[in-house]
């Protein structure tokens, strides 16, 4: 059984407690590995190492940050099959999702801000006769990073890369349910030359750990992505410490569907925004609303291509639905099916726990669910769930359905149906969303910020907007 450790000041540590708890394989409901019990003391630790590597690897010229970031990249394209077979083990993710989505975009992650950090300019204005005034944009200084479990190595490093790439050090948790790549990622760390203390990780709870590097007066800024709850909780105790804070949180994602779609795409894609990763991705289209004309034909096809779905062993090649996350998220996910049921909801499919034979016997396994009768206000529709359950709502005009789409109190993406460019351009803009996808979904330009409105979060990430998170800009006024 492995035995995961901390990376803290360069090198693989023991956490001070001597502590470990469990982590699941979700696919069979066994302990397969161990993670570091952390607490304060090894936070502690962390940051001291990330304050006494930050004056070099601040002055380190951008090129050269490029150079070891780039070799990270090499190493994780090399090891792409055993981090991708990693993930799916970890997470219970199909295998062939983490292979062409999640350990892809983690190299990508790496590569882009590896050479953002080399484009990114400073202003200036010259008051006229006076003065020139330049905005110097220098890093903050030890930051803390904090990722979930649906999408591993994908969002940690999607902080990460960015954070080092501007100049600061870096003390990262990911998430204790899923922390096996991260451990893998710093073992590549070490090889790729990472200077010590650049980037530390320590594994361990949410409520330890995370709530700890938040609270550490040395780490000038936190970059969040997780929960409403818990974005929360970081912004009461980070409030009052002024720290910078980038908040990427949860979403209860409108997808629209007018009569006038290319509606082959519009299925094709709906079902992929249903229930890829097991509906547990933050962009996941789970409130579907259907233009009432071609309401019953989409219905009857979404419900027949979520039967044809194959659910099983993530390693299996020919799944394309693997394993819940954990035994409490299978559960909550359960306890959401019986609230539609009982606030008059219909299952047309799915709604059940799936036990599986063989290796998988005692995993988390939920069958693709699709549910129709309910409300736009009623709770099913209104909190997010997070699992492979959609719930189908017919519309008949433009302002109804934006009405319809506006009422939660997330706003992280939607999704938009239509031939018809002006009402594309037109619902988009009137959309309570950070993102809207038109036609598509699941579209990433790492350029493009990301990120949330209303209780979905606060701040962008990607593009420049990301740098621009983990540098303060000051201004020199110079007198000519
Ligand atoms: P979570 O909030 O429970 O945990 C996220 C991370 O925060 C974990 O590493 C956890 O250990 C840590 N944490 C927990 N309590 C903490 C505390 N008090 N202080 C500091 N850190 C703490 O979320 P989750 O269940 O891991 O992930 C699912 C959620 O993430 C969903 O709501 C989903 O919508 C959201 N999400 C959002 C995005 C986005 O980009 N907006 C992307 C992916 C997931």
């Amino acid at each position: 059984m492995v035995t995961i450790e901390n990376y803290i000041g360069g090198g693989m540590v023991q956490p001070a407690s001597r502590e470990y708890l469990d982590n699941f394989e979700p696919a069979t409901g066994t302990v397969y590995s161990q993670i570091p019990d952390s607490d304060d003391r090894d936070v502690n630790l962390a940051v001291d190492a990330a304050r006494t590597a930050f004056p070099g690897w601040s002055l380190t010229p951008p090129e050269a940050r490029f150079e070891i970031l780039m070799r990270l990249v090499s190493l994780i394209e090399r090891d792409a099959e055993e981090l991708a077979r990693a993930e799916s083990i970890d997470n219970g993710k199909p295998l062939s999702l983490a292979r062409v989505m999640d350990i892809p975009r983690a190299a990508s992650n790496f590569r882009f801000y590896a050479t953002a950090a080399m484009h990114m300019a400073n202003e200036s204005h010259e008051t006229v006769g006076q003065a020139i005034n330049y905005t110097l944009r220098q890093p903050l200084g030890v930051v803390g990073c904090i990722s979930p479990w649906n999408l591993p190595l994908y969002l940690f490093t999607w902080k990460i890369a960015p954070a080092i790439a501007a100049g600061c050090t870096v003390v990262a948790k990911p998430s204790e349910v899923t922390p096996m790549t991260a451990y893998m990622l710093s073992t590549l760390c070490i090889e790729a030359g990472m200077p010590a203390g650049v980037l530390n990780i320590v594994h361990g709870l949410g409520p330890k750990v995370g709530a700890s590097i938040v609270a550490h007066r040395d780490v000038k800024a936190i970059s969040f992505t997780g929960g409403t709850k818990t974005g929360e909780d970081i912004a009461r105790t980070a409030a009052p410490m002024f720290k910078k804070l980038s908040l990427e949180l949860g979403g209860k994602n409108p997808n629209i569907i007018f009569a006038d779609c290319n509606y082959d795409q519009a299925l094709e894609t709906t079902v992929r925004s249903s229930f890829a990763n097991q509906g547990q991705i933050c962009l996941c289209g789970s409130r579907i609303f259907i233009e009432r004309p071609i309401y019953e034909r989409f219905k009857n096809d979404l419900v027949s291509r979520a039967l044809e779905m194959n659910i099983g062993d993530p390693l299996d090649e020919a799944t394309n639905l693997g394993a819940i996350v954990s035994e409490p998220h299978m559960q909550k996910i359960l306890s959401y099916i019986e609230l539609a049921r009982s606030e008059g909801g219909t299952v047309l499919t799915g709604g059940n726990q799936v036990t599986l034979n063989g290796r998988c016997a005692n995993g988390y396994f939920v069958e693709p669910t699709v549910i129709e009768g309910l409300s736009h206000d009623c709770r099913t529709n209104q909190e997010e769930i997070f699992g492979p359950v959609v719930s189908l709502m017919p519309f008949d005009d433009e302002n109804e359905v934006i009405n319809y789409a506006n009422s939660v109190r997330y706003g992280l993406s939607a999704t938009v149906w239509t031939e018809n460019l002006s009402r594309a351009h037109r619902v988009s803009a009137l959309l309570e969303s950070g993102i809207v996808w038109v036609n598509c979904w699941l579209l990433r330009d790492l350029r493009t910020p990301f990120g949330g409105v209303k209780d979905s979060g606060m701040g962008r990430e990607g593009g420049f907007e990301a740098l621009r998170v983990f540098t303060e800009e000051k201004n020199v006024c110079v007198k000519i």
